[in-house]
């Protein structure tokens, strides 16, 4: 079956295909038609002529906004061949899987920086037409000539050949980088590769670490997104800019890349070299003679912008055939492995590091997840204090402040000396936060920062635009641009919404008062599947689609939760969420408690539908037999499987928590939910779907130590039964909502759940004794409803072969394992009050459409 490209589902006459490819991250096959690849070329061509005349610098600018543009974009995805941006999505015949985009990046990319190396160096004129070049050098191949031609006109590029002028040979070798790479089988065959030559290209890996450390030491919101928003201002601004990624805030943008051309004498223009930026991190290629610098560069803007979050960055240098076939690959080949495969000392090594003796896994390791793998593991030694090999300087560390006897405490981290001593009481840091947390705020007073900079040497998070607002952007300005662009709910809003003042603002709006809930939520099976990525095109690729979908599946979720009025000294219009931060691959946001069921599974289902492949559907009835929650009207029959899914781990509490310990805790409950997954994924059962895990925490003394010795002794019994069925799969999530909500429509007494729960902790059968007198003593109605809520919908596959009452036989981890018990009674009543009832829902919905 073939998908289409642009809405993925099957296209139904084949015949039509133009162009087929597999998807690098789905393996489902995609098509496009000739229709489509006609009216996408058409749009291009007449796009590029829009520019009119202009001299190569604006035309490379103008191709690399279009194959690189900014977020608001890229959350429409492929909106279809009309659209001139569809153009970067086409699918690149000189690399398999990859779009054009991918392709032309990496290729200009690796020009820049080759080129960048030659000595002397060649102008930016020069370097320039070198990356326009490289970037179109497979187009007349890739069936792109009529966008070739409208881009170069009457100006003749630099041709790709391997033997012609040092230019030449640079495009050549660029394109060649960048395309599919050739077998090869014997060591002796890259004596003549054409990529075996005397060049070295930089790759710099750095970032933030110990991100949670730096947002949580603070306690209050406002310092928390502060602190969310300078970590992402310079991970996705800053340290884009030293490479020549153009950033709204224009003064900081010239002020970044002056600083650095006068510490170390190099100005980068090619943001291309950016292969991925987000969560914190950035992977970059670089021209070899300016990794290390860029490496320093990147750990002294963290320190010097934060004063206080730690950072790391490494830096190595790649000839271009590691590029291609991973690391050192004349030195060590298949021949080599082979040989070190039988002998028993060197067996096990090889085993370990390719996991098996199998050539087929050699080959698979090398690649250019082979070199990102060796940066992941420099930047952790680097982090443990080691000193980095070739590198002169040493890691720009965060300088310790004492605090002495007689000096004020902040009162947000409670840690460092205070620098602010009046209604709030801060340190340097943490004036930083806080101002950068205002700043964003669009109800800001004039002047109502000013006296905060004072205090700090009239630092800035950033310069003023012309309407007088902070060139700054954080997830709610984000968030905001979002529901504006792509959904109709912001029509309704009555004025521009702000984030909360702090989790109060968030309690308010929870239908059980006073609750908030913090969701921790990761992407699963990504790192196995990163260290196996074959090139660094397909790297761009992944890493977009990953932090897009997860910024989209969030934002849709959240858009169900409408802004509210806060009435009180300071009336205010504001969202009743916050979003912590949306990294790489995982995800902080806090919501109102009675929100977070329906939250938490829009956004599990969101991010794993995006991923959804056919091809990983293997045994619909094995992935059935994972379910526990098996209501005859079992809707969604599975189709597909994602390749990557998404867990979450929630904890609802009351406001007054520390953020700290919620974070603790949501971690925690996050990581039990993954396990769960790794144990479903595994081939038995075959489910890769998402997993929640959550907690209600009723007061913080209920927790005293960790969440698995809470767990055990809460929920376990004497024998192997358990009194929970936490975590649930995202199925098993809705199964459970639903549950609840047939509960409460069906207006079931509350309190003769409760009177259930209490029965289960006599043990197994007796508790199903009194179960079974308890539901013939109820009236028909509630009775009807029990025995179909607990012992039909819940492990049991149809109406005829029910459970005997509220104990269900576990999924089997192994066949040698006494079978254990447990019961969804517990789970139901923690999370009773936290789900809306059917009715009160429709009363809200109703209320809001007839506000329009
Ligand atoms: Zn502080």
């Amino acid at each position: 079956m073939t998908r289409d490209w642009k809405i993925s589902e099957p296209i139904k006459e084949v015949d039509q295909v133009h162009c087929q490819w597999t998807d690098i991250i789905l393996d489902d096959k995609f098509g496009i038609t000739k229709e489509d690849w006609n009216t996408v070329i058409e749009k291009t061509v007449e796009h590029v002529h829009s520019w009119g005349e202009q001299n190569i610098a604006r035309r490379v600018s103008c191709m690399i906004r279009l194959l690189l543009p900014q977020l608001d974009v890229l959350w429409q995805g492929k909106v279809g061949p009309n659209d001139e941006l569809s153009f970067r999505w086409l699918p690149c015949k000189s690399l398999q899987g990859a779009t054009v985009a991918d392709h032309a990046l990496t290729a200009s990319a690796i020009a820049y920086c080759i080129g960048y190396d030659i000595n002397p160096r060649p102008d930016i004129e020069t370097l320039d037409k070198l990356r326009l070049s490289a970037l179109t050098a497979t187009w007349k191949d890739d069936g792109l000539e009529d966008v070739y031609d409208a881009l170069w006109g009457e100006d003749p590029p630099i041709e790709p050949k391997p033997d012609g002028t040092e230019l030449e040979q640079i495009v050549f070798m660029a394109k060649a980088v960048a395309s599919e790479r050739t077998k090869i089988n014997d060591a002796s065959e890259f004596n003549t590769h054409s990529l075996n030559e005397n060049k070295q290209i930089g790759l710099v890996l750095g970032g933030a670490t110990k991100i949670k450390g730096y947002f949580l030491e603070s306690a209050k919101l406002p310092e928390i997104r502060g602190a969310s928003a300078l970590l992402d201002r310079i991970n996705l601004e800053d340290v884009p800019a030293l490479f020549g990624r153009e950033i709204q805030d224009k003064q900081r943008y010239e002020r970044i890349r002056k600083g650095f051309c006068k510490r170390t004498g190099h100005t980068l223009s090619a943001p291309e070299c950016i292969i991925y930026a987000a969560g914190g991190n950035t992977l970059a290629f670089a021209p070899a003679s300016v990794v290390h610098q860029i490496a320093d560069e990147i750990e002294r803007i963290y320190t010097h912008e934060t004063l206080v979050a730690n950072s790391v960055a490494v830096g190595d240098t790649f000839d271009l055939l590691e590029l291609q076939y991973g690391l050192n690959p004349t030195q060590f080949w298949i021949g080599d492995f082979q040989k070190a495969c039988e002998k028993p000392e060197t067996a096990k090594i090889m085993h370990t590091y390719y996991g098996s003796t199998d050539k087929e896994d050699f080959l698979e390791r090398k690649c250019f997840g082979e070199l990102t793998s060796s940066l992941a593991g420099a930047q952790l030694k680097r982090r443990e204090g080691n000193t980095t090999p070739d590198r002169k300087t040493h890691r720009d560390l965060p300088t310790h402040v004492e605090i002495g006897p007689y000096q004020v405490r902040c009162e947000s981290c409670e840690r460092r000396p205070a620098v602010i001593n009046e209604a709030k009481v801060l340190c340097e840091a943490c004036t930083r936060k806080y101002v950068t947390g205002r700043a964003t705020k669009k109800q800001l007073k004039r002047g109502e920062l000013d006296h905060y900079t004072n205090s700090i040497n009239k630092w800035l998070p950033a310069n003023k635009g012309e309407n007088g607002e902070y060139l700054l952007t954080d997830w709610i300005s984000l968030y905001n641009e979002y529901v504006e662009l792509f959904s109709d709910v912001s029509q309704n809003y009555e004025q521009d919404p702000d984030g909360p003042n702090d989790l109060n603002d968030i309690a308010k709006s929870s239908d059980r008062e006073n609750y908030i809930a913090f969701i921790y939520a990761d992407g699963n099976n990504m790192g196995a599947y990163l260290e196996n990525i074959e090139t660094p095109a397909q790297y761009r690729q992944f890493s977009e689609r990953v932090f897009v979908t997860m910024q989209t599946a969030a934002f849709k979720a959240l858009a169900k939760l409408e802004p509210v009025w806060i009435k009180d000294d300071n009336d205010r219009y504001v969202f009743p969420f916050e979003i912590i931060s949306i990294g790489g691959d995982d995800l902080l946001l806090i919501v109102p408690g009675s929100k977070v069921f329906e939250v938490v599974h829009a956004i599990g289902e969101n991010f794993d539908s995006e991923f959804n492949s056919y091809n990983r559907l293997t045994n619909t009835d094995k992935l059935r037999l994972s379910q526990r929650y098996k209501s005859s009207k079992w809707v969604d029959a599975q189709e597909m499987q994602p390749v990557f899914s998404m867990s979450l781990g929630f904890v609802i509490a009351e406001a007054h928590t520390p953020v700290a310990f919620l974070e603790h805790l949501a971690g925690s409950l996050l990581k039990s939910a993954k396990t769960r997954a790794k144990m479903l994924i595994k081939d038995e059962v075959g489910y890769r779907g998402g997993t929640v895990d959550f907690l209600v925490l009723k007061s913080i003394s209920m927790i005293t130590s960790n969440l698995s010795d809470f767990r055990k002794k809460f929920y376990k019994t004497d024998t192997k039964n358990s009194l929970t069925m936490r975590p649930f799969t995202s199925h098993e999530l809705s199964g459970f909502i639903e549950t609840i909500k047939a509960f409460k429509e069906g207006k079931f007494p509350q309190s003769q759940l409760y009177q259930l729960r209490e029965s289960l902790k006599l043990g197994r059968q007796t508790s199903t004794l009194d179960y079974l007198y308890f539901r013939s003593r109820l009236d028909k109605k509630d009775g009807e409803q029990l025995q179909d809520q607990i012992e039909h919908n819940w492990h049991s596959a149809s109406d005829k072969n029910s459970n005997p009452g509220p104990w269900y036989a576990m999924l089997q981890e192994s066949k040698t394992d006494k079978t254990g018990y447990e019961t969804l009674l517990f789970d139901l009543i923690e999370a009773y009050d936290f789900i809306l009832d059917p009715e009160k829902q429709n009363e809200e919905d109703n209320s809001d459409e007839s506000n329009d």
